[in-house]
C-alpha cells in the first residue's frame, strides 16, 4: 500500500548574520550594516509543483535541482534586505546640514545594490 501524504520533504533552514560594507548616504563615509536573514524553504519536485503551491504555502519553495545555486539564493536574499539608504546611526563625522540634506531626504536616491555586491566580490579574502 502506498500512501501518497507519506513523501520526504526536503527543507532548508537559511539564518545568516553579516555585516554588508556600504556606504552611509548621509556623511558618505563606510559603514557596516548589520543583516539577519532568517529564513526557511521548502523543496519541491517541479516549477509547475511550486507554482500550485505557492499561493498557501506560509514557506518560501524551492525547486529540487543538482545544480541548485545556494550562493546564488543566500546573494538574492542579502540584496533584498539591503537597506535603501544605508546610514550609520549616529556618523562618525559632523554632517554638513544644508538645504540640499533636506531635499536628499526627501527624495533619497536608491543605491543600485549590485554595486554593493561587486564591492564585496572584489574585495581581496586577506587585507594586502
Ligand atoms: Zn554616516
Amino acid at each position: 500500500m502506498t500512501d501518497a501524504s507519506v513523501t520526504s520533504v526536503a527543507w532548508l533552514n537559511l539564518d545568516a548574520n553579516l555585516d554588508m560594507p556600504l556606504t552611509c548616504q548621509r556623511c558618505l563615509t563606510a559603514v557596516d550594516v548589520p543583516t539577519h536573514i532568517q529564513r526557511s524553504y521548502r523543496f519541491v519536485e517541479s516549477e509547475s509543483q511550486a507554482e500550485l503551491e505557492d499561493d498557501e504555502s506560509e514557506e518560501d519553495l524551492l525547486v529540487i535541482s543538482r545544480d541548485f545555486d545556494l550562493a546564488a539564493l543566500i546573494e538574492d536574499e542579502v540584496l533584498m534586505d539591503l537597506p535603501v539608504v544605508p546610514r550609520h546611526d549616529v556618523c562618525p563625522v559632523p554632517v554638513k546640514l544644508a538645504a540640499a540634506d533636506l531635499d536628499f531626504e526627501a527624495n533619497p536616491a536608491k543605491p543600485n545594490p549590485f554595486a554593493a555586491l561587486s564591492v564585496l566580490k572584489a574585495k581581496p579574502s586577506g587585507d594586502a
